[in-house]
């Protein structure tokens, strides 16, 4: 019987999500989705000294603001809980006490400095100092002591760990889906502390027990835990599980230009986010949210690294994503990240599904007034400025002159306008605004007064642009008018009258 499909998410809070972990968390999400299965993130919070406050909250919040839902977590039910591993200590102690009883684990009681002086001592000769099969007979551990002797020595509470007994000149043939088969000979692996003096699992150690104990299918994850699958996988025999789940290792996600991995810092140098959503605890740092990004371009640019759709087709949303995901069509080599296509892949989705959010924005960023006017206006200057925009925080810049008179004018058209007739004209839009019954159709209306005087039509368009937008661009000049009215229209054409008349340039 083939397992349910059953993924897990398993962040350390040691600092914010990265865009790289969320891409982790979003092939989990899509391959459990496509496969009716269940999406489970574990915190993996064992490590003490790298647990950063506010980490789990920003990677709950993250998850949530991409719209990647949880089924079992620290904040949903579930029957394999909990979800957090610092609420599994016992189930931990429980399971090392087995490995030491079959004789697969050992308690060392060497000091730090004793292992510094081997490390030093090797380095001096060229080599490199492992706890190993080689040697740990000659250190200070239960293999080396007497049962009596050990005993003594945790009785009375003297600092230890417990050590991993790697299986001496073995060839440990693990599999990943991706890559194939992987074969390492244990003689390259050290043994591995699985419980450290301060009484908490390791990664690998908690790791692979909850990924067994939560009946987990497939472990994605990214490529940097490729070298501790050998460890993992003999953890797994040492157990007698033989049914370990499948494991696939994702492709780095490399910087913009150069060599290596996408950091934190690529972002700082050039400019672009590497969160979700903003992190507030060592500074304020922005995110794609804040730099006006939909979580549908951020699930979707990162869809696509390192996975392809197997077709030219590049805009999916999250439920198109689900519908088309496998990790057939996983890329084995590292994808480049390119912050510059992540703004078209922005414009593609506000032009896609921005609407609300591009309202909200108005309402709530920008213009606060704005509620008081009536949601059909709203959502009409949302649809003309929505061609418009890459981010959501361009709404101001594009929606400003709905809501304001124009501060002041482009310079250039200003000089350039000044030197045209435009009192006649200006004077001979205000009668003609005045005199048409309904704004919509105000287009024939002033091309007729045009042709009449026999003016030039793109002055007059310029002119009337001018005072009404304050610049040569911005949507279609006929929708503006009908939308700003006949008031505001003639009082901002007086403006610049007075402008021409009163400026010099
Ligand atoms: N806690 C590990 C991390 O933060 C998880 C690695 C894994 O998925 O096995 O990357």
């Amino acid at each position: 019987m083939t397992k349910k499909v059953r993924v897990r998410f398993a962040p350390s809070p040691t600092g914010p999500l990265h865009i790289g972990g969320l891409r982790t968390a979003l092939f989990n999400y899509l391959f459990a989705k496509r496969n009716g299965g269940d999406f489970v993130v574990r915190i993996e919070d064992t490590d003490r000294n790298r647990y950063i406050e506010g980490s789990e909250k920003h990677i709950m919040d993250s998850l949530k603001w991409c719209g990647l839902t949880i089924d079992e977590g620290p904040e949903n039910k579930g029957s394999y809980g909990p979800y957090r591993q610092s609420e599994r200590k016992k189930l931990y102690e429980t399971k090392i006490q087995e490995l030491l009883k079959k004789g697969r684990a050992y308690y060392a009681f060497d000091k730090k400095e004793d292992l510094d002086f081997h490390r030093k001592d090797h380095e001096k000769k060229g080599k490199t100092f492992m706890y190993n099969a080689h040697n740990r007979k000659k250190l200070n551990n239960s293999l080396s002591l007497s049962v009596e002797e050990t005993n003594k020595l945790v009785n009375s509470g003297a600092e230890h760990v417990i050590r991993f007994k790697t299986p001496a000149k073995q060839e440990v043939i693990c599999k990943d889906e991706l890559r194939g088969v992987v074969r390492v000979s244990t003689e390259t692996i050290d043994d591995k502390i699985l419980f450290k003096s301060d009484g908490m699992p390791t990664y690998h150690f908690a790791n692979v027990i909850d990924d067994y104990e939560m009946e987990i299918s497939h472990v994605i994850r990214g490529e940097e835990w490729l070298p501790s699958l050998p460890l993992h996988w003999l953890l797994y025999e040492a157990f007698g599980w033989d049914n370990k789940p499948k494991f696939v290792h994702l492709p780095l996600i490399l910087k913009p230009v150069g060599k290596g991995k996408l950091s934190k810092r690529d972002g700082d140098k050039s400019g672009f986010p590497v969160f979700a959503i903003q992190w507030e605890n060592e500074g304020v740092i922005k995110g794609y949210k804040e730099h006006g990004y939909l979580p549908e371009t951020v699930i979707n640019f990162l869809s696509l690294l390192g996975w392809n759709p197997g077709s030219e087709k590049e805009i999916f949303t999250l439920k198109e994503l689900v519908e088309v995901f496998s990790l057939e069509n996983l890329n084995k080599s590292g994808a480049r990240f390119d912050p510059e296509k992540n703004e078209w892949f922005n414009h593609s989705h506000i032009q896609k599904t921005g609407g609300r959010q591009i309202t909200s924005r108005l309402k709530n960023d920008f213009f606060d007034f704005v509620s008081k006017d009536d949601d059909k206006r709203l959502h009409k200057i949302t649809e003309l400025i929505r061609p418009r925009l890459n981010t959501l925080n361009d709404v101001f810049k594009a929606s400003r002159f709905f809501f304001e008179n124009p501060e002041n004018y482009s310079e250039k058209q200003f000089k350039k306008l000044k030197k045209s007739n435009y009192k006649e004209i200006l004077e001979g839009i205000i009668i003609q605004i005045d005199s048409t019954k309904d704004l919509n159709s105000f287009k024939s209306s002033l091309e007729e007064l045009v042709l009449k005087n026999e003016w030039n039509f793109g002055k007059v368009m310029g002119l009337l642009r001018l005072s009404l937008v304050g610049e040569l661009s911005g949507p279609d000049l006929f929708d503006i008018v009908a939308l700003l009215g006949k008031d505001v229209c003639t009082f901002r054409i007086k403006l610049l009258l007075k402008a021409f008349d009163t400026i010099d340039v």
